[in-house]
């Protein structure tokens, strides 16, 4: 397929990527000419408009920091730009609202489009192993999975336009309850003089098990290998987790649900993003 690829910072450059691997030809546009560049040593074709790079090709892949960002270019640039007929997708992490506001702009002009973010970092956008929820009609949902499944392991159609969205902040409001909670019970086991490695052993084959203790650990030198071993460098940053969690109350307020751990949650990183939004968001456990 013919694709335009908008958005090529630590996410989009290597998904892009993959997309060229797989075959199709890819139009690329960034603001930020480094970026372009690198697309270009990637095998993409690219541009310096983003009205441009969507210029006759069949599919239209955004992916970019936030909700303003993401409907200014599809309202500028994409939309009534691109062959109407286009499949769009926009792979940003965004928030509920805006997502359906765009769908339903883009459908009345004669798109599909999917909303349709990401589980998975940095790694597995290069690796070509991410997990893709995916919002919009079946007709929308399986034109877009061909262009997916060039990026992805897993391609989910989570509901209609929006529901990418929902399963995103939903998952990722549970894995910071989750990390907090683990974080806690490892720093009490060890005041309360237990041997963290000896916790890890018993909780992680008891009903403590869970994602975050299990598959990323966050002490140092306990339990599975992590970015803890790596001085909380790399994996997913403290300043994306607290962007999801405030995503996660909007949407949280809008639909009148209750969440006080999530409520709380976002509390704790907001402090501590202060001063460490670059580290993994498991490095909470230093403010125990
Ligand atoms: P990033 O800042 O590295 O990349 C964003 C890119 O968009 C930049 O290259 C920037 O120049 C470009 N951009 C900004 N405004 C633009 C515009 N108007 N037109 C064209 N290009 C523009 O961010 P990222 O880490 O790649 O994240 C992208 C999205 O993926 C975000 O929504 C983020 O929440 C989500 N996400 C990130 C991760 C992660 O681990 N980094 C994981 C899951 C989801």
């Amino acid at each position: 397929m013919k694709i335009a690829f908008i958005g090529l910072g630590n996410m989009g450059g290597g998904m892009a990527a993959n997309l060229v691997k797989a075959g199709h030809e890819v139009s690329a546009f960034d603001l930020s000419e480094e970026a372009l560049a690198t697309a270009g040593d990637n095998g993409c074709t690219t541009f310096t408009d983003a009205a441009e790079a969507v210029r006759g090709v069949e599919g239209v892949v955004t992916m970019l920091p936030n909700g303003a960002i993401v409907k200014s270019v599809y309202t500028d640039s994409v939309i009534g730009k691109a062959p109407e007929g286009a499949v769009l997708l926009d792979c940003s992490t965004i928030d509920v609202a805006t997502a359906k506001e765009i769908n339903a702009k883009a459908e009345a002009a004669g798109y599909d489009m999917v909303d349709a973010p990401v589980s998975g970092g940095i790694a597995a956008a290069n690796g070509g192993t991410l997990t893709f929820m995916v919002g919009g009609t079946e007709k929308a949902f399986a034109r877009a999975e061909e262009v997916l499944n060039a990026m992805g392991k897993a391609v989910i159609h989570a509901g209609d336009a929006g529901a990418g969205q929902t399963a995103k902040i939903c998952n990722n409001m549970l894995l910071a309850i989750s990390m907090i909670g683990t974080a806690e019970a490892m720093k009490m086991a060890e005041k309360l003089g237990l041997d963290p490695q000896k916790f890890y052993e018993i909780s992680s084959q008891s009903s403590g098990y869970c994602w975050s203790l299990n598959a990323y650990t966050p002490l140092p030198g306990v339990g599975v290998e992590s970015p803890a071993d790596n001085g909380y460098q790399g994996g997913f940053a403290t300043g994306l987790m607290l962007k999801d969690l405030k995503l996660a109350m909007e949407a949280a307020q809008t639909a009148d649900a209750s969440t006080p751990l999530g409520r709380h949650a976002k509390e704790l990183y907001e402090q501590f993003a202060e001063d460490n939004a670059g580290l993994d968001f498991s490095a909470i456990i230093k403010s125990l």
